[in-house]
C-alpha cells in the first residue's frame, strides 16, 4: 500500500445537464498530460454504444464494461486514477470499492445521476458525494420554459427505478416544473 491517498471527484446532475461531456473533457486532459487511467461504466447502460461512453451530442471515449462494482479491481493494472461514467447504476458495493481504492492510493472521477426519476437520492451516489473531495454540480435547461432544470422527469408510465433511456422517456424539468 502506497503512502499517497487517492481522492474522489464528482460530476453528478440530471439526465443532459453535461456529465459525460464534463468527464470527457476531464479524460482528455488527462490524455495530454500523458496520464494513466481507465474508465469504466456499467454493463445496463447500452443506449449508444456497447464500449464506449458517449454523450448525447455523440462525443466518446473507450470504456470498460463492468457488471459489478468489485470487478473494477481485477481490470486496474498500472492506473493511478479510475473514471467510471453512470455510477448511480453500479450496485452498493461502489462505497466501499472506492474507499478501498482510494486507500491504495488511486484518484476517482465519477460521474452519476444524484436523483432519480421520483426526485430522490440515486443509489450509491448520496454517500460517495459525502466522502468526495469534489463536487461539481451540472445543470440541464429545462424542456418545459427554459429556467435551470436539475430534475430528471420520466415521461413514461414505468415505475421501476432503472429504465435506461434518453429523450424518448426523460426530460429534464426545473423544479418547478417538475412538481407540476
Ligand atoms: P448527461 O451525461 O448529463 O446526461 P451529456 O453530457 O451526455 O449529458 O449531454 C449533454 C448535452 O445534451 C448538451 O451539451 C446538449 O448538447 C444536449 N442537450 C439536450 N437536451 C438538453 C437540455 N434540455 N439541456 C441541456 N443540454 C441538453
Ligand atoms: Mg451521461
Ligand atoms: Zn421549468
Amino acid at each position: 500500500m502506497k503512502n499517497h491517498k487517492g481522492k474522489i471527484d464528482i460530476i453528478c446532475g440530471s439526465m443532459f445537464s453535461g456529465k459525460t461531456e464534463e468527464l470527457i473533457r476531464r479524460l482528455k486532459r488527462l490524455d495530454f498530460a500523458k496520464k494513466k487511467y481507465k474508465l469504466f461504466k456499467p454493463i445496463v447502460d447500452n443506449r449508444y454504444d456497447n464500449k464506449k461512453v458517449v454523450s448525447h451530442n455523440m462525443n466518446s471515449v473507450q470504456a470498460t464494461i463492468i457488471s459489478k462494482s468489485e470487478d473494477i479491481y481485477k481490470h486496474i493494472k498500472n492506473e493511478n486514477i479510475i473514471a467510471i461514467d453512470e455510477a448511480q447504476f453500479l450496485d452498493e458495493k461502489l462505497y466501499e470499492v472506492c474507499k478501498k481504492l482510494i486507500e491504495d492510493g488511486i484518484d476517482i472521477i465519477l460521474a452519476g445521476l444524484d436523483m432519480d426519476y421520483k426526485g430522490e437520492p440515486f443509489g450509491s451516489m448520496p454517500k460517495l458525494l459525502a466522502i468526495s473531495n469534489d463536487v461539481k454540480k451540472m445543470h440541464a435547461v429545462c424542456f418545459d420554459c427554459g429556467e435551470t432544470a436539475n430534475y430528471t422527469f420520466r415521461i413514461n408510465n414505468d415505475t421501476q427505478q432503472v429504465l435506461i433511456g434518453s429523450k424518448e422517456n426523460y426530460k429534464a424539468l426545473c423544479k418547478n416544473c417538475f412538481f407540476k
